[in-house]
């Protein structure tokens, strides 16, 4: 029984779903103006690992990520200009542009960490006729206000503003009082209002829209009452984003969503914790932040990153450095081997105790899903996987290991795999049948042609591979590697 510490409550509760086998989840995703980083990504790689762990669980799952391609200012406090509007001017591109190739990278990303696609990513710019009319439903309903930049949200209106961070309304804005560090904004009655649709001024050519309260773009916490009420109903299972959000992003949106259905909206709300670089918060000016990419080009693979990420629990700052990465990757190729070499185990020897090995790896794969059931507690399943590995070399190397245990191993790592997605698949599979003894003296004579800088004898006989035996031959810096066509 899955067990998630939930934001709202302030403490670990059990899991139900609305619907029954069925499991509805919104996360907070980009705004699309910067390369995306690793301490992003390690966001969605716990998005992903939850969304796999309920898939394991038997549900079925919904996950909409939404895309911020407007409407996200500055700060939080409702100050500065669009995001996407500023990196436009500076890289001298449109808006659209800007968006579009941001989410590119983003997409690569998800590809390389393994990063199951969220059924839908809608796009805030897409979706501003649903929160327009969500606007109109919170000023029917007295929520709102205007001012010279456009309409705010009243949040002294609501009876129970803030309570996703603990606090009350009163305390919210004594605190914020105390710690601000500019002007309110003029017309704003207080330091919590936040702004639902802000006005244009004359020079804005793109992303602006007319609405009943003149030509402007949405403030940035609608996007996502709007778009998860469009696509999960009025009620759904599971919010997540970054503990940087608890405070202004999803307190506004629940004032929002709550204000214009009189109801509790969501019923989990997880947060995700930092990630650190070498102790330091990533920042432009200490030069600490990597991409994927950079991870990729200093060597290391995106899945060591993804098992980096998985030494932390969600819930907890997680520290990055490059030693680290490469002990995961290091890591990871050992377990990749062990793969490997489960597959190779031909040993037909029978053991009495074949049953009580199996019933111990039983035990751990029980027990590594017992952990992730209890808040997504990932390092602590881990410990589980690698006793799995132990207990199975132990045997292996006294020479007990058969094939039908080794089999059995590979398929329990394969179903923890199905959560930890680190592509145990690709190293599970049999090797290739070896080639015909005649299609080898082929390649190894064109090698030797090729060698010998005989590139007609070299093409003649690639071409002889593809057209009588369908081999595709590839150079490669490694050697030549074949595939059937
Ligand atoms: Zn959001």
């Amino acid at each position: 029984m899955l067990k998630l510490y939930n934001t709202l409550t302030r403490k670990k509760e059990v899991f139900r779903p609305i619907e029954d086998k069925k499991v509805k989840i919104y996360a907070c995703g980009l705004t699309v103006y910067y390369m995306p980083h690793i301490g992003n990504m390690r966001k969605y790689v716990n998005d992903d690992i939850i969304r796999r762990v309920l898939q394991h669980d038997g549900y079925s799952v919904e996950h909409i990520q939404n895309i911020t391609d407007v409407g996200h200012l500055i700060s939080d406090a409702d100050e500065g200009d669009d995001k996407l509007r500023l990196a436009a001017e500076k890289e001298h591109k449109s808006m659209q542009d800007i968006a579009a190739f941001y989410t590119g990278l983003m997409l690569k990303d998800y590809k390389m960490l393994n990063i199951l696609m969220p059924e839908k990513m809608p796009k805030a710019s897409d979706h501003v006729n649903e929160m327009i009319e969500l606007i109109k439903k919170l000023e029917d309903k007295g929520y709102l206000y205007k001012t010279e930049d456009g309409l705010y949200f009243d949040t002294s209106k609501l009876k129970d503003y803030g309570k996703l961070t603990g606090l009350t309304f009163k305390q919210l804005n004594e605190q914020l009082k105390a710690g601000a560090r500019v002007e309110m904004i003029k017309g704003k009655k207080h330091i919590t209002d936040f702004s639902v649709w802000r006005l244009a001024s004359p020079h804005m050519r793109e992303m602006v829209w007319d609405s009943p309260w003149g030509r402007g773009f949405p403030g940035w916490h609608i996007e996502c009452s709007a778009m998860s009420m469009k696509y999960l109903g009025k009620r759904y299972d599971i919010h997540t984003g970054g503990i940087d959000h608890i405070q202004v992003h999803h307190t506004n949106e629940i004032a929002q969503s709550e204000g214009a259905t009189g109801s509790k909206v969501v019923n989990f709300w997880v947060h995700f914790n930092f990630l650190l670089v070498a102790e330091q918060k990533m920042s432009k000016s200490i030069k600490n932040i990597y991409t994927v990419q950079e991870i990729l080009d200093k060597g290391y693979s995106p899945l060591a990153l993804r098992l980096l990420y998985m030494s932390g629990h969600y819930r907890q700052q997680l520290n990055f450095t490059f030693e680290a990465l490469a002990s995961a990757e290091n890591t990871l190729k050992g377990i990749y081997l062990f793969l490997e070499r489960l597959n190779e185990v031909k040993n037909a020897v029978k053991n009495d105790d074949s049953k009580e090995f199996r019933k111990n790896i039983a035990a751990h794969k029980k027990a590594f899903f017992k952990d992730l059931d209890d808040d997504i507690n990932i390092p602590l399943a881990l410990s589980e996987m690698h006793a799995i590995i132990s207990a199975t070399n132990v045997r292996e190397a006294a020479g007990k290991l058969n094939r039908p245990e080794a089999r059995s191993v590979l398929k329990t790592m394969l179903e923890l795999d199905s959560v930890l997605g680190l592509d145990f698949e690709k190293h599970a599979k049999a090797k290739k049948e070896p080639l015909a003894e005649e299609i080898m003296e082929l390649i190894r004579e064109r090698e030797n042609a090729r060698k010998a800088r005989d590139f007609q004898r070299a093409d003649e006989i690639r071409k002889i591979l593809k057209t009588d035996y369908k081999i595709i031959l590839e150079d490669t810096p490694e050697g030549v590697k074949w595939h059937k066509e």
